[in-house]
């Protein structure tokens, strides 16, 4: 349904949306795990869903980590997933580039963590900046300006706990000064949980940075663009009709899974309230909602 359309129906009969699709595309935090702990049913729920033959891919807007980071973690949670079926927003922005051909003598100057910065190595992408930009300095040169790297053709920014204003300087002058220099985002979230105690300041926060000085709207390579969606559609030759977007955020996940023409379905083990959902301040009513991923085990047909 798009946004703004009839409201979200509670899930009732979990078995007629699971027939009516082949593909789950499931977020990860909030729906398979929070922070570092699954989320109860989740393998139980999953080995169902894949006896039946379903589909199983999973897309987290959280760029920290590579998609060989994320199978470990998979892994170590007691989870049965490959690392094919992963798609982490800091492998969409290699994908990304690698998409639009982006010259491999061109350099890429990363503000965001590890999981970036392996993925850009494994595409054949040149990088700089990452992690260990986060201990320098400026140094001004004899006339008092920053000098940067006239080959960066992108700045890809992601979640950054290593951010300051060595980065913001850096990235803003490749932008501003480099001839066609892409500003690429692999996420806008503005908060994330990492713990559950308080929200904490998001990728959204690093790459409004960027904005502000650039005053250049990012690309968007995570959610809710539909960067992720087109590549995997195409990738397992899967019809959009036929997926379930499963989610805890209505901005990223919904989103993505509505610009994509999917069938959504909110939970409510994540970010989202059943009060946010219905509050008149949301416009962005998914096809139905349920509590958590395990109940596809217990709703039944009445
Ligand atoms: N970005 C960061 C830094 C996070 O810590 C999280 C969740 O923990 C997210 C994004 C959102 O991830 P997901 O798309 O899996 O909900
Ligand atoms: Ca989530």
């Amino acid at each position: 349904a798009a946004a703004g359309a009839v409201p979200a129906a509670k899930l009732e009969n979990a078995d007629a949306l699971i027939d009516s699709v082949e593909t789950f595309i499931f977020d990860c935090d909030g729906v398979i795990w929070k922070g570092d702990k699954l989320i109860d049913g989740v393998p139980e729920t999953l080995d169902m869903l894949r006896s039946k033959g379903k589909r199983l891919v999973f897309v987290t807007n959280n760029s920290t980590k590579s998609r060989k980071q994320y199978g470990k973690k998979f892994e170590t949670l007691g989870l049965n997933v490959n690392e094919e079926e992963i798609f982490a927003s800091s492998f969409a922005a290699a994908a990304y580039l690698q998409s639009i051909d982006f010259p491999k003598d061109k350099k890429v100057y990363v503000i965001g963590e590890d999981g970036i910065l392996k993925e850009l190595e494994l595409a054949g992408f040149q990088y700089l900046g990452g992690p260990s930009d986060g201990d320098k300095k400026i140094e001004l040169k004899p006339g008092f300006y920053m000098e940067h790297d006239k080959d960066v053709g992108a700045v890809v920014v992601g979640f950054d706990r290593y951010f300051n204003y060595y980065k913001v300087q850096y990235g803003t002058l490749c932008i501003r000064e480099n001839p066609g220099c892409l500003f690429i985002a692999t996420n806008r979230d503005a908060v994330t949980h990492l713990t559950d105690a308080q929200e904490w300041a998001g990728g959204g926060s690093m790459v409004g940075a960027i904005l502000g000085s650039t005053k250049q709207e990012p690309l968007v390579v995570g959610k809710p663009s539909t960067f992720m969606m087109d590549y995997l559609a195409k990738k397992f030759g899967i019809t959009t009709s036929q997926i379930c977007m499963v989610g805890d955020r209505l901005d990223t996940d919904i989103l993505f899974g509505q610009n994509g023409g999917c069938k959504t379905l909110l939970v409510l083990s994540g970010v989202t309230s059943v009060q946010m959902l219905q509050s008149p301040d949301n416009s962005i009513q998914p096809d139905f909602y349920t509590n958590q991923i395990s109940d596809f085990l217990t709703l039944k047909a009445a």
